[in-house]
């Protein structure tokens, strides 16, 4: 009892530290874009010439996880895989993981986040400000990605040039004033249109840096392979949004996919080619620091965290 009591007492102390420390994020935001105190925020991996910076933007409990991510799936089914993988089957924690490379003196940036500040924080606690930015470069226009485009109506990345699909783009940016997505397109991604290229599959946003067309998710969703000196690794962005369910049974519908069937073979063909080719991925929604490998296991795939690899 002593020991609990003295445990719960040093978490606390811990928990409270930040916020005596005069964070300037409000509780709301603290609590959706803020992660939990002391976790880190920021993780480098060295791709041959490339480094790569996972940056947590935030990080949030959701209950309903088999409504989210079990679409088709039994009650039994979901519960049993949940277990075998010693994950609850009533709840998931949603991660939202932008990603920084450092290529041939450009700092390119991976989606922006929720917007609500934590892509800055991550960005800081890897020696990085906003204006150094150089590129950024957007998978998807879901809010979770575009948010932090702006900071009170301000470009976020005063210095960068952006990168996008064409179709994504094409899509969203025709929306009728009132569909939510279309209207934070038109308040945060149109007015850089001119400042922006827009990619094909198979375009390259720089060298060893190419477009992988995986639609599904959502009409033109885009990921992005690197190469660099003889290595390889695929920004997967939201191919699969949970670590677990996504993998093991890829055909398991997604709440927040908007074509079902595509996102499915989206997913089987890409987490195939990662298994069979044994390349390193990392997934905007996986747990931080959001990078790992594949493997096939029975009809679907298994999600493996990396450890110390490219350190
Ligand atoms: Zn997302």
């Amino acid at each position: 009892m002593t020991i609990s009591l003295t445990r719960r007492a040093a978490l606390t102390g811990a928990a409270a530290l930040p916020l005596a420390a005069g964070t300037a994020l409000p509780a709301a935001a603290e609590a959706h874009g803020g992660g939990k105190p002391g976790l880190p925020r920021a993780r480098g991996f060295a791709l041959g010439e490339m480094s790569v910076t996972t940056l947590l933007d935030g990080t949030i409990p959701r209950d309903g996880a088999k409504a989210i991510f079990g679409g088709g799936a039994s009650d039994a089914d979901f519960a049993r895989v949940s277990a075998e993988n010693f994950i609850p089957a009533d709840m998931a924690q949603f991660f939202f993981t932008p990603t920084l490379v450092e290529s041939g003196g450009q700092k390119i940036l991976f989606d922006t986040g929720l917007g609500q500040g934590g892509i800055a924080t991550a960005l800081a606690e890897a020696g990085v400000s906003p204006d150094q930015i150089d590129v950024v470069v957007i998978t998807h226009m879901h809010p979770d990605h575009i948010g932090g485009m702006m900071t009170d109506g301000v470009p976020t990345f005063p210095n960068a040039r952006y990168v996008t699909g064409r179709v994504e783009y094409d899509f969203w940016s025709k929306m009728d004033p009132g569909n939510r997505v279309g209207d934070l397109v038109a308040s945060n991604v149109a007015p850089m249109a001119e400042k922006m290229s827009f990619l094909e599959d198979g375009g390259a946003v720089a060298p060893g840096i190419t477009a992988m067309a995986s639609f599904g998710h959502t009409p033109g969703h885009m990921g992005f392979m690197l190469e660099s000196a003889g290595q390889r690794l695929v920004l997967t962005a939201d191919l699969a949004n949970h670590y677990v369910w996504s993998f093991a049974h890829p055909e398991w519908e997604v709440r927040f996919d908007m074509d079902k069937a595509a996102a499915t073979a989206s997913r089987r063909k890409v987490l195939g080619m990662l298994a069979a080719e044994r390349v390193p991925m990392i997934g905007y929604h996986m747990p931080f620091p959001a990078a790992g490998f594949v493997e096939t296991r029975g009809a679907g795939f298994r999600f493996v965290p990396v450890s110390y690899q490219m350190m």
